[in-house]
């Protein structure tokens, strides 16, 4: 490594969803000068390309390999919480669906004291980033940094879901981004171009890499920021065993992501008073919010049917159609996302009860949770793997939208369409209520769509304000999946990458 400068105008850690473009949108000035510190490496690795590959990085020197606290609500049960440790973070470790969620999201955003982040605030941005392939659109955007297709030669069996779901009487969307009600069954967009995955790294931050006034540092670990007083003046990171501190002149941004940005807060003493002082950490700033409002869609591992013959072969990312419905036909936007997966999905625990690898899944989802979840410090040793409690079903609420989707995925999986496939069906099975509870409890796993542990808004609770900054601060911003007031009712990577345009925006003002 050559020697690093000093001090840059803007330092930004973590170079995933959000950090990769942010970084990459701040150099286009050239008077600027960035420094983007990321903890991984490089995502240039076969098994990071191949799109179909992502569920082989779990636990590997690519995902950070968190563990879950116990699931009170879910028989004690212990979750894997997979996130991306390298350049594009979670775009490149991610299945590569892109959604950007229902306008309501937004526009609750906004009505929730984030001015500036309503649906008709961010689908211009949404429409700056994309290069759609698909369709033309009003709604869509065309020539943009971020390669977004509809799935090339599906499987038959994702076919298959979408009739099924058609069958069961539900809308079929012919774009799922250009639904603005996002409510019937459809194919995923994918971020996938010539049979390869297609990230943040490729649409950002390799054609900003040559740039004299970006420099991109891997392989080292921001362990706090730096305070002077109530100001913000650099970060303190750790590589090659040594720790070295590097001065923002600007601001330092953190975009490391849901669980990696409050750590980092909580390490520099911004956080929960009563949490620091737990661990001793000497209080700089006492935000009550920091780690709080955990929120993820919880996923369904799931309802699996053996298939008739052999599975067709895995294409695209294993998971390539979906369907957005209400729980409650009152609700204003979707609640519940089923997902069709073209191999046999279980839980750990109930894994001996698949009877080969030539099955299928639907899994059913809650995307709009009431359940709530908490990252802390297990002590104050940089090195210490945070507490993630995720806290799924820990609501009544969750419990019921969960029954609802089984059951709504039970009458698709058993419908004429998938005659020509189905064996039968292998779990759950008609359950009666108590049992087809217990078995929820026992199946639930991340859908990887952790967010708002550092929310945006306006009252005591919120990290920081609508323009990013972080309370009590100076110089502090995050832009990553953490700040989102509440988790979109879709995958949340398009979001993440929109954030992280929305802050350059923001910055660049
Ligand atoms: C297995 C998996 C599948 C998913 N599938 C999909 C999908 O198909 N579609 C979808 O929309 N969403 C999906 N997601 C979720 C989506 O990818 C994320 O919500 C999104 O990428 C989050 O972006 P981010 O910028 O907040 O954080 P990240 O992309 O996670 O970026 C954070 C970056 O910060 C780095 N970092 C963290 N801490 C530090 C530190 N202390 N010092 C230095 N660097 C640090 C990390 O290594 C990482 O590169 C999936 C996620 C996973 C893990």
């Amino acid at each position: 490594m050559t020697e690093l400068h000093k001090s840059f105008d803007y330092v930004v850690v973590g170079a995933g969803s959000a950090g990769s473009v942010l970084a990459a949108r701040l150099t286009e000035d050239e008077n600027v000068s960035v420094l983007l510190i990321e903890c991984g490496g490089s995502d240039d690795l076969p098994e990071v390309k191949d799109p179909s590959k992502w569920p082989t990085l779990f636990y590997g020197d690519l995902d950070w390999g968190w563990s879950t606290q116990p699931l009170r609500s879910c028989n004690n049960r212990v979750d894997h919480l997979p996130r991306g440790k390298m350049l594009g973070g979670c775009h490149s470790h991610n299945a590569s669906a892109w959604v950007r969620g229902h306008h309501s999201d937004f526009d609750n955003w906004a009505y929730s004291g984030c001015p500036g982040w309503s649906w008709a605030d961010v689908l211009p941005i949404f429409k700056k980033i994309e290069d759609w392939q698909g369709p033309a659109s009003d709604l869509r955007g065309t020539g943009g940094p971020i390669f977004v297709t509809p799935p090339v030669d599906p499987n038959p069996l994702s076919t298959t879901f979408i009739e099924g779901a058609r069958l069961s009487g539900l809308p079929v969307l012919d774009d799922i981004n250009s639904s603005v009600d996002l409510l019937g069954a459809g194919y995923f967009n994918f971020t996938v171009k010539d049979g390869q995955r297609f990230s943040v790294v490729d649409g950002y931050l390799k054609p900003a890499m040559s740039r004299p006034n970006l420099t991109v540092l891997t392989h080292a670990e921001t362990d706090r920021v730096v305070l002077d007083g109530h100001r913000c003046i650099g970060v303190e990171y750790r590589r090659e065993g040594r720790i070295h501190r590097v001065h923002a002149d600007c601001e330092v941004i953190l975009s490391a992501g849901t669980i990696g940005s409050p750590r980092i807060l909580l390490l520099s003493g911004i956080g929960p008073e009563k949490d620091l002082q737990s661990v001793g950490i000497p209080v700089a700033v006492n935000l009550k919010g920091v780690g709080r409002n955990l929120q993820d869609h919880a996923l369904l591992a799931g309802l699996v049917y053996e298939c008739q013959g052999s599975l067709p072969p895995l294409r695209n990312n294993g998971a390539e159609s979906t369907l957005w419905w209400k729980s409650d036909s009152r609700l204003i936007g979707p609640d519940i996302q089923p997902v069709f997966i073209e191999f046999p999905l279980a839980s750990p625990e109930l894994a001996d009860r698949l009877p080969h690898d030539q099955c299928y899944t639907i899994s059913p989802s809650v995307v709009r949770p009431a359940s709530r979840g908490t990252i802390r410090l297990a002590s104050a040793d940089r090195t210490d793997a945070p507490l993630i409690d995720v806290n799924f079903m820990s609501r009544d609420a969750d419990v019921t939208a969960m029954l609802a989707a089984v059951e709504l995925c039970r009458e698709i999986g058993n419908s004429d369409a998938f005659a020509p496939f189905r064996a039968r069906e292998v779990m759950p099975g008609p359950l009666g209520q108590t049992d087809m509870i217990d078995f929820i409890r026992n199946s639930v796993s991340t859908y990887f769509h952790p967010t708002s542990t550092c929310r945006m808004g306006q009252n005591p609770m919120c990290v920081v304000d609508p323009e990013l900054k972080v309370y009590g601060i100076e110089g502090l911003r995050i832009a990553d999946a953490s700040i989102m007031p509440n988790v979109t009712s879709g995958n949340t990577n398009a979001p993440s990458v929109m954030i992280g345009e929305k802050a350059a925006e923001l910055i660049r003002a």
